[in-house]
């Protein structure tokens, strides 16, 4: 439920158990777009008696309604969703964008991957198979997938929309309740999202909850709380290890996407003119900040300067400006916290290695009301360095350079990172070498940043634990038991 303040900003409160309430707190979250600085909306500074009280609500919803056991109506829950987000595509993309700094056209994009997966994972909830075996004279086993119980799930701000229901979906589908947690710089397009939920009656009172305010109070309540079965956490690195131990509390179930340092891998028989636009998106797009972000390019030597000259001209015909423009090509920073970072960064790489281009924030005009960052590429780096070791964050690509296929599988692994990586050559033997050797957990051919609900996302090494998406993404969210049977 939406109130108009007489500034005419709006308030969202949380949804629990059914209904809009007002934390206990009395306070509020402001949130702010990053390409004006203007105000857009309150949401609820909540604190960690109002998790007490959604943990409770969920944890009565989950044990009295039927949504466990009735995977139809989990289908057309998660359809009616997909529906009414398709009804509000336009509503939404303009808020997250308003909200995140993204263009509208990449806000489109998540809006639509949202509808895709809700699609996808509405059709899951009536697929969740088990198995049967004979396993001796007069013994049966069945072993049936059950959800899990109450999920936590946590959200980062770069894709707040998608990567929420990501996992709210195959959540959802497996018959499990639901608090979500959604990141403080981007409350409004998941609440925004949770009022389109309020609007079906094929969801339980209090299967599904959003809660807004602090991680480091009302994350860490739901990641320690003995009621939660399991949390579900995307976002940084260092905080997925705190979730960790918090988690240890009841041993509960974790499912991690964390982040990452990717490399495109380029031979000197690829296809430039289709990898240097897509290289170049694969860092600017959302200005960085995105985990699978193409923060690393490893070019084979004999190709090295014609590849970094075509992506300094790629990088600086690159249109940044308010990303509600249809115009442009990359919005602003997230925040100040965000720019600060980037530019400390850039500083570091000033000193570590070659600035080619960008490396500053954008001034001047409108660009002094936003946290617009120029397009950065940096190169002659040495291997130990933190441009190409720390997740950045930012439209920053760090630029290294080998010599053969060993040396190119040697970098392309040398990081604490495992979440995607990109090889461009026409030679399939050397693709497929190249796949088999890179420990990540998406490794795309003449291409890069393509992903779909079918196919399974996630983090080898530190980038996370367990698999998004598909088929192994929904049985994340499943237990599984063994019933067996003799019979005389
Ligand atoms: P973050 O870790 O700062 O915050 C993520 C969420 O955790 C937010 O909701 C935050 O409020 C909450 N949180 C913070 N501290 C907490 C604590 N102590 N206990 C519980 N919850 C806490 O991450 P971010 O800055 O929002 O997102 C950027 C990071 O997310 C990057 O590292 C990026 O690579 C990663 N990411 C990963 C994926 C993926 O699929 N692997 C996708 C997007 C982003």
């Amino acid at each position: 439920m939406e109130i108009i303040t007489s500034k005419e900003v709006p308030v969202y409160y949380n949804y629990i158990g059914g209904e809009w309430i007002e934390s206990l707190s009395k306070e509020l979250i402001e949130s702010y777009n990053p390409a004006t600085g203007e105000l857009i909306s309150y949401a609820q500074n909540s604190t960690v008696e109002d998790v007490t009280q959604a943990i409770d609500a969920t944890c009565q919803s989950f044990k009295e309604s039927d949504w466990s056991v009735n995977p139809k109506k989990r289908y057309e829950a998660l359809l009616s969703l997909a529906q009414k987000m398709s009804e509000n595509m336009e509503r939404l993309a303009r808020l997250l964008t308003i909200e995140q700094g993204k263009t509208i056209r990449e806000s489109r994009v998540e809006i639509s991957g949202c509808i895709d997966t809700l699609k996808y994972f509405a059709g899951a909830a009536r697929a969740v198979f088990g198995r049967s075996i004979q396993l001796e004279p007069k013994n049966f086993g069945v072993i049936v997938k059950e959800p899990i119980g109450v999920v936590g799930i946590i959200s980062p701000w770069n894709w707040p929309a998608l990567l929420m229901i990501r996992e709210l979906a195959p959540a959802l589908a497996a018959g499990n309740a639901v608090i979500v947690k959604p990141a403080s710089l981007t409350p409004s397009i998941a609440v925004e999202i949770f009022k389109l939920i309020d609007e079906i009656s094929y969801f339980p009172k209090g299967i599904v909850n959003i809660v807004t305010g602090p991680g480091s109070s009302i994350g860490a309540a739901l990641a320690s709380s003995k009621k939660i079965d399991m949390i579900s956490f995307t976002g940084d690195t260092s905080t997925g290890k705190k979730i960790m131990e918090m988690a240890a509390s009841n041993i509960k179930k974790l499912a991690l996407e964390l982040g990452g340092k990717s490399p495109n891998i380029v031979f000197d028989d690829a296809d430039l003119d289709k990898a240097i636009p897509i290289i170049g998106r694969s860092i600017f797009i959302s200005a960085g900040q995105i985990c699978m972000a193409g923060s690393r390019v490893l070019i084979q030597e004999s190709i090295k300067d014609e590849v970094i000259d075509r992506l300094k001209d790629y990088a600086e015909s690159l249109r940044v400006e308010n990303g509600l423009l249809e115009t442009s090509d990359m919005g602003p920073l997230v925040s100040q916290n965000q720019l600060d970072i980037v530019q400390e960064y850039c500083d570091i790489g000033r000193q570590e290695g070659t600035i080619i281009t960008g490396g500053h924030r954008l001034t001047g005009g409108d660009y002094n009301k936003g946290f617009f960052f120029a397009p950065t590429i940096i190169s002659d780096l040495e291997s130990d360095c933190r441009i190409l070791r720390e997740e950045i964050f930012g439209p920053v690509l760090a630029v290294q350079t080998f010599s053969n296929e060993d040396e190119a599988l040697r970098i392309a692994n040398d990081s604490d990172f495992g979440l995607s990586a990109g090889v461009w050559t026409t030679n399939l033997n050397r693709a497929m070498k190249m796949s088999q050797g890179i420990k990540a957990g998406t490794v795309w051919i003449n291409t890069y940043n393509k992903n779909f609900p079918e196919a399974e996302f996630g983090g080898y090494k530190q980038s996370g634990l367990g698999r998004t998406r598909g088929i192994d993404g929904l049985m994340e969210y499943c237990e599984t038991k063994h019933v067996h049977l003799e019979i005389d």
